[in-house]
């Protein structure tokens, strides 16, 4: 149990609960009503967070009196937050992940009695580790032109040992013996590199446990043809995402997927599922998915006893054949204030043909918090690419750039269209807009490209160009810290 969790005078356990939108509030009070009923030491602190949020005018929908509770609390039930589309207010959801810096989004996905699927009796038993807090979703975007948009994917060494070194310590607790790193690696060599590398590096300190890398794209493969052959996989964050809704898909549905977002200081526990809008207050919705991260949430909280007496009282359940109308159909569906009690009945009894897992506290690993993780001892500045908004063609471009680049110590190497090399033409059929990246290197490979020369090449190409973005492209150690466009050599 984390050392910081509040314990009030008479020794219960404080959690922040969130209701939610939609139908949050439902789930969530199912939850709450099973974990009281089984005794558990837990009191409740009620905070808001999401649409009535965003309505009373704060973009961010996390309110300061929320913010406060959970920095004391350190743990937080919460039910799903509705997220604005498109422009304007950022999803509370991933506020509150990143804002408590819960980098570790585990999704268990687990076979349940009862729950028929097209996977049914395979054993599918698997747990998703998604990095929760970099990658493309830590959000940071630009128009660099009126019709071409970016989005930063952000990967950091540290944030890779971070939930590399969680997974490997999550299939301890959970007496996994395997472990898969699924990346995108082959295509983007830094980014969902860094993930490959730094899991092959770490996995040599768990000889206990067998250390696999997939390709992202052949693990949804493999997922959906052989899904038992998975154990524990982590992945970055956007794949992790998608992986995960796979394979809540393989066990039955949203329904059935629970989540927790653990980070070093506090823990989220939440459904993978949304606030559903549709279903609000008709009392239909499954609340499986919500308890059984309440169950996840009894075990961070070293409530061993309570969490396995639910996790067997929903398992009894399902196998006596309540279910809700997302299994069965409206027809002889149980409500959810009818499954909730009937969970709350079978406290107690222990389902003869389905085992709980044995579980032990579960180590969070420490790594160190230096901002400059990775120190290297030489570095040097080969080049800059300046990206540009431009109607021209590449060859017109080209040549302007070359001429502006006369007489300063670099050249024009290439100018890549949406990363593929178009000058000097390669007979590539690309079609162009009006984003252009002009990569200029240093014609003597042993000197250090100045701040002054790539101001100074700016302002050049100011004079009659849009530039929109400027990348240094460095080496550390002698390694280039930068790739190749598509054709370029
Ligand atoms: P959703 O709320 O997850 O619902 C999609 C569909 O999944 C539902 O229409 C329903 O399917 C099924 N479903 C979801 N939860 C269920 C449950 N407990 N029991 C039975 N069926 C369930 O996804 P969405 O409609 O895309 O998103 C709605 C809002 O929730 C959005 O504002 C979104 O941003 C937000 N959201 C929040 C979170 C979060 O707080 N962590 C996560 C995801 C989405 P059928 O229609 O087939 O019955």
């Amino acid at each position: 149990m984390n050392p910081n969790v509040h314990v009030t005078a008479h020794g219960k356990k404080v959690v922040t609960v969130i209701p939610g939108d939609g139908i949050g509030p439902e789930v969530v009070q199912s939850a709450q009503g099973i974990i009281d009923a089984v005794g558990a030491p837990i009191a409740w602190e009620e905070c808001h967070a999401g649409a009535i949020i965003f309505k009373q005018g704060f973009p961010s929908g996390v309110p300061q009196e929320t913010i406060e509770s959970i920095r004391k609390t350190r743990v937080v039930l919460k039910g799903p937050l509705e997220t604005p589309v498109g422009f304007g207010e950022k999803s509370a959801n991933v506020t509150l992940r990143k804002l408590f810096e819960t980098y570790a989004n585990v999704r268990p996905a687990r076979e349940v009695p009862g729950v028929k699927t097209p996977f049914s009796g395979r054993g599918i038993d698997l747990v998703v580790v998604r990095e929760n807090v970099e990658d493309v979703y830590a959000g940071i975007e630009h128009m660099q032109t009126p019709g071409v948009a970016q989005c930063l994917k952000l990967i950091s060494r540290k944030g890779c040992e971070k939930i590399v070194r969680f997974a490997f310590e999550l299939a301890r607790s959970e007496s996994r013996t395997l472990v898969h790193c699924a990346t995108k690696s082959n295509i983007m060599k830094l980014t969902e590199g860094m993930l490959k590398r730094t899991f092959e590096d770490v996995s040599r300190e768990y000889p206990d446990i067998e250390a696999q890398h997939i390709i992202v794209d052949n693990c949804a493969h493999q997922l959906v043809k052989r899904p038992e052959q998975f154990d524990v996989i982590v992945t970055t964050n956007m794949n992790g995402d998608i992986l995960s809704d796979l394979t809540s898909g393989l066990i039955g549905g949203l329904g059935f997927a629970p989540s927790a977002n653990i980070g070093t200081d506090v823990a989220i526990f939440e459904a993978v599922h949304g606030s559903a809008p549709k279903y609000t207050g008709k009392n239909v919705i499954n609340p499986t998915a919500v308890i059984l991260s309440a169950v996840m949430m009894l075990r961070h909280l070293g409530e061993f006893e309570g969490a396995a007496a639910i996790e067997n009282a929903m398992l009894v359940t399902l196998e006596s054949g309540v279910l809700t109308r997302d299994v069965v159909g409206d027809t002889g569906a149980a409500s959810t204030t009818t499954f909730t009690e009937a969970v709350i009945g079978n406290l107690g009894k222990t389902s003869s043909t389905w085992r709980v897992r044995d579980y032990k506290p579960l180590r969070l690993p420490r790594v160190s918090t230096a901002p400059d993780f990775v120190k290297v001892a030489q570095r040097r500045v080969a080049g800059v690419d300046i990206f540009l908004e431009s109607s021209l063609g590449a060859e017109e471009l080209g040549t302007a750039m070359e001429g502006i680049a006369g007489g300063s110590p670099v050249t024009l190497k290439m100018i890549s269209n949406r990363g593929t090399k178009v000058y000097r033409p390669t007979g590539a059929m690309t079609d162009v807009v009006d984003q252009w990246r002009a990569r200029f290197m240093l014609s003597d490979s042993s000197d250090n490209l100045s701040d002054a020369a790539i101001a100074d090449l700016i302002e050049r190409i100011g004079a009659n160009h849009r530039w929109a973005h400027v990348e240094k492209l460095q080496e550390f150690d002698g390694e280039p810290g930068f790739t190749r466009a598509q054709g370029e050599d």
